[in-house]
């Protein structure tokens, strides 16, 4: 038995738990003070922007038409109720203000737009992340048992559609190679601006690029144009100037590609067969991208 020899703690150890328990209590407070301060305060910093750094680009590195194959009241109620959007839409019937044309932003330019969904372009996919998107009001190209049915683009649409896209280029540095058609970077699902797009006369006007006629006859020799050429040649090509295809894909979506390239290149004839023009036209495009250095 110990009895008697535990009536309590020596008076020393007694003084040192209380000692370690007020420490303790004091580490505590401490610490619930510093994480109140940190609550509290607010964050003040200074940004100094002298120095620049040269490794820099714009976020917005690419241009894309489309047409909406809807009416204005559809275009709009699709364009903005539902799961896409772009950031421009120009009406067949643009509003008029003093004789300036409207075109609607219906979402900002620093937001981006669900446009292009599943997309490749020169590399890159996915442009909603790094495009603008302008959506024009048409009613769109169909397929017939004869041949194809598009809506035409009235010429003030068309100048309206110039008229942003050249401020739109300008003010991101787009490369005239990255004004693209929604054909280009999604072609296994999607014809749009179509056949009737008037690319030609954009690319006059400073918005994307179109084939030097003289540089195509050159490339084209003395081969008639429809002269039928290999179709890796033609697919080759393409991959280089930025399509997302390759030779050893389907047959049925080999003429697909091929069709989208002609529909925006050559639209006289959009069958998608590989022929000598345009094979021509592509070496043409890929000249111009070799001396601007294959501008991505
Ligand atoms: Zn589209």
């Amino acid at each position: 038995m110990d009895s008697g020899k535990r009536r309590g703690r020596p008076r020393a150890a007694r003084i040192t738990w209380a000692f370690r328990l007020i420490v303790v209590l004091c580490l505590c407070y401490i610490g619930y003070l510093l994480v109140e301060k940190e609550k509290a305060a607010p964050l003040f910093y200074h940004v100094d922007s002298s120095q620049k750094a040269a490794g820099a680009d714009e976020r917005i590195q690419f241009l894309v038409l489309h047409y909406t194959a809807e009416d204005f009241t559809g275009s709009m109620k699709t364009l903005t109720t539902g799961q896409v959007s772009a950031h421009y839409l120009i009406p067949l019937h643009p509003d008029n203000a003093a004789g300036i044309p409207t075109a609607l932003r219906l979402v900002d330019e620093s937001r981006r737009a669900w446009h292009a969904g599943e997309s490749y372009w020169r590399g890159r996919e996915n442009l909603n992340d790094t495009s603008i998107g302008i959506e024009i009001e048409n009613g769109g190209y169909y397929r017939t048992l004869t041949g194809y049915d598009a809506a035409p683009y009235p010429p003030h649409q068309i100048a309206l559609v110039i008229a942003l896209s050249r401020d739109i280029i300008k003010r991101y540095h787009i490369s005239p190679f990255n004004v693209v058609g929604h054909s280009d970077i999604a072609w296994r699902r999607k014809q749009d601006p179509g056949p009737l797009f008037p690319w030609r006369q954009l690319a006059a006007a400073g918005v994307g690029i179109w084939p030097d006629q003289n540089r195509v006859n050159f490339y084209l020799g003395k081969r008639d144009p429809r002269q039928r050429v290999a179709m890796p040649a033609i697919l080759q090509r393409m991959a280089r100037y930025g399509y997302d295809v390759t030779p050893g894909m389907p047959v049925a979506l080999q003429q697909k590609a091929v069709a989208a390239f002609q529909m925006h290149f050559r639209p006289t004839d959009f069958r998608g067969l590989p022929d000598a023009e345009t094979e021509a036209i592509l070496d043409a495009l890929l000249e111009v991208d070799a001396r601007e250095g294959g501008a991505r």
